[in-house]
């Protein structure tokens, strides 16, 4: 049935049932509530029409990691009211326009990126970045930054802090790497309360990220197929 009106993107509802049926499964084994974990889709490199039939399949919430093509996605269709998650690298000159079309950036990592994203038009969600591994080079702050920059992000009312946000590693398990993200959650929560969110969970790991508690699981090529080259 789903193959029928999805002619374009044969597989993609089936897929995104299958998703949402392991997400499922995996809140059922960690005892947590579904409705608490938000599975954004991320549509990178992807088409507009492949996110316009995601939104036809009831999603609604998306992610992007590159500025411009996020922008122009946003633009085409924004009849849709989606939820558009910023996940990627961004630079402090692109902050304010991506805060026009964003409702979340999960890629926080410094000072004066939030410095730029000051004075908006309406408030942003923000998940501070936090590296996982001992190499500098992988996105995101040292766990040693995390509670100065959780106190910057406070002192800006443009932006809700949410919590944190993380990659595994590649080299690591898992299930190790997410406990140590809980650990800094739990750190970043004793300067911000409000901040418990936990942005972590991919194709390949996102069982395991509900396991260690995550509430935003940022998925593509489960649900997307393979991607495309970049443009
Ligand atoms: C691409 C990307 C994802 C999704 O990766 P998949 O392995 O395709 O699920 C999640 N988070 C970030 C930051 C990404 O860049």
């Amino acid at each position: 049935m789903s193959e029928l009106s999805l002619p374009e993107f044969p597989g993609l509802a089936d897929r995104l049932a299958a998703v949402r049926e392991g997400v499922t499964d995996a809140c059922r084994a960690a005892r947590r509530d579904p409705e608490d974990v938000t599975t954004i889709v991320v549509t990178k490199f992807h088409p507009a029409a492949l996110v316009r039939a995601l939104a036809g399949l009831g999603v609604c919430d998306v992610g992007e990691n590159r500025h411009q093509e996020a922008q122009e996605k946003a633009a085409e269709l924004e009849d849709l009211g989606l939820n558009w998650h910023f996940v990627g690298q961004l630079q402090t000159k692109k902050a304010r326009q991506a805060a026009r079309y964003a409702h979340a950036i999960h890629s926080i990592d410094r000072a004066r990126l939030i410095d730029a994203l000051s004075d908006l038009e309406r408030p942003l969600d923000a998940f501070l970045q936090v590296n996982l591994t001992d190499d500098p080079g992988r996105g995101g702050i040292a766990a040693d930054e995390l509670e100065s920059l959780a106190e910057h992000a406070l002192q800006n009312p443009s932006l809700r802090l949410r919590g944190v946000m993380a990659v595994a590693p590649l080299d690591e398990e898992p299930a190790r790497a997410f406990e140590r993200l809980a650990g800094y959650s739990e750190r970043v929560r004793a300067v911000a309360p409000e901040a418990r969110d936990i942005s972590a969970g991919m194709t390949h790991d996102y069982a395991e990220a509900i396991a260690a508690g995550a509430t935003h699981l940022r998925i593509g090529s489960a649900i997307t197929g393979n991607r495309p080259e970049p443009r």
